[in-house]
């Protein structure tokens, strides 16, 4: 069989510890003898961040700009701890952060799904997407602790000096004072990467915040998501027959339970947080939870959730079989080869992710599984543990 050809590279960013292991080992087992596969290398390993003193991250993620499509393997966000185990100059930032920051992206988080773990919410039959608006807000937040009797206002002083007050309480006795902001320019790229996506996969686009106490602020993204629709995206969505919908957060909140999944569910950064972890928790496990970062001009960087699995590698070293669940970052490289595909015209290669794809889940279904999945299995034939490579082993089998 003649090997799939690829015309344009995929960005590739390799990791740290476990998932590196397992990185190579997807690409030997289940890439390579299929796919002529064209990359574009970038260790983005802790050493080699510190020998190119974080250069490595920033070109990447510019190349990513360039060829639109990047995958990218989990990596250390370095704490003292590592400083010290990797004897680094410097503290380097998380490479996430610095990609987002370049790509200025938001980041859509969907689950696997798999007949055997079933989501504690029965009636999900379809994965919900969350996308988290990832600036400001409370993140980004003032605070103070408001010691005794006085006046809190908010005071806005414009480029020319013109000021405006407001008063926020008179405060009878001690209390706590927060001010938060957004920008315009973040909200609106927000809204475009959500767009987009919801018109990339097909899905329905659900917006939730609390625009009824919120008048000004939380009414601004409200707005913003709906000028943004009716001038650009409405005619798209229309002809994909998908629609956009705006509502309450408690209203959503209500509506993602009865609902049967199959969405896209946009928060605000607050919202997005705890809303994210809700969803990915009933529907099983953060092995199974895939990740795209998407940039307001349509570039795509394709991750797992989880991290390096540090745990599990310590046990490697020591040259201890470890049964880690690859499946996020197979999805991780099949979201990418299927966008390559997309977009350079290749339906083969299109065609062969979804096929992956398919035998991954298929595996998993004939009870063949990673320990973190056999404590939850609840399907019909026995659960089979395996380590990664026998399990990557019966996939390509199954392929
Ligand atoms: P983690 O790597 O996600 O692992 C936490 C625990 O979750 C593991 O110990 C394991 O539980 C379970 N787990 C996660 N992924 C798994 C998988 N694929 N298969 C089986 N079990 C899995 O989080 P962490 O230990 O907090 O962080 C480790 C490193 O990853 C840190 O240096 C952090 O900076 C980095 N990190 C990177 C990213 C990223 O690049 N996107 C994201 C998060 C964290 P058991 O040990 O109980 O089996
Ligand atoms: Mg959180």
């Amino acid at each position: 069989m003649d090997k799939i050809k690829m015309t344009t590279p995929l960005v590739e960013m390799d990791g740290d510890e476990m998932t590196r292991v397992l990185w190579k080992q997807i690409k030997e087992e289940l890439l390579e003898p299929y796919i002529d596969l064209k990359t574009e290398y970038y260790d983005l390993g802790l050493p080699e961040r510190e020998r190119t003193r974080d250069q490595v991250t920033i070109d990447a993620a510019e190349a990513n700009k360039k060829y639109g499509v990047a995958v990218k393997c989990a990596t250390i966000t370095p704490n003292a701890q590592r400083v010290k185990e990797y004897n680094l100059t410097e503290m380097w930032k998380s490479p996430n952060g610095t990609i987002r920051a370049i790509l200025d992206g938001t980041v859509f988080r969907a689950p696997i799904m798999v007949k055997g773990v079933d989501p504690v919410v029965k009636n999900w039959k379809e994965p919900i997407t969350i996308a988290r608006h990832a600036f400001g807000d409370v993140y980004r937040a003032s605070e103070f602790r408001v010691p005794g009797p006085g006046r809190a206002e908010l005071v806005f002083t414009a480029a020319d000096g013109t000021e405006t007050r407001q008063t926020i309480n008179d405060f009878k006795g001690p209390g706590v004072l927060q001010g938060q902001f957004n920008l315009d320019k973040s909200i609106t790229s927000f809204a475009h990467s959500c767009f987009q996506y919801a018109l990339a996969t097909g899905q329905d686009l659900w917006f939730s915040t609390k625009d009824t106490i919120s008048k000004q602020y939380d009414h601004r993204f409200k707005d913003i998501f709906a000028g943004l629709y009716e001038a650009e995206y409405k005619a798209a969505f229309e002809e994909k027959g998908i629609e956009y919908f705006y509502t309450l957060i408690d209203d959503a909140v209500a509506r993602v339970i009865r609902s049967k999944g199959g969405f896209i569910w946009a928060c605000k950064n607050y919202d997005g947080d705890v809303m994210s972890d809700m969803v990915s928790t009933a529907f099983g496990s953060l092995a199974m939870m895939t990740s795209v970062l998407v940039s307001p001009d349509g570039n795509f960087e394709y991750e797992a959730a989880h991290g390096t699995v540090t745990r599990h590698y310590y046990k490697y070293l020591k040259g201890e079989e470890t049964s880690t669940n690859p499946m996020a970052t197979i999805f991780a490289w099949t979201g990418a080869l299927a966008k390559r595909g997309e977009l350079d015209d290749l339906p083969d290669l299109t065609a062969f992710a979804k096929k992956l794809e398919k035998a991954c889940v298929d595996t998993i279904e004939s009870g063949v599984m990673t320990g973190d999945l056999a404590g939850l299995w609840e399907g019909e034939a026995p659960a089979r543990k395996v380590t990664s490579l026998e399990f990557l082993r019966a996939i390509r089998e199954r392929l």
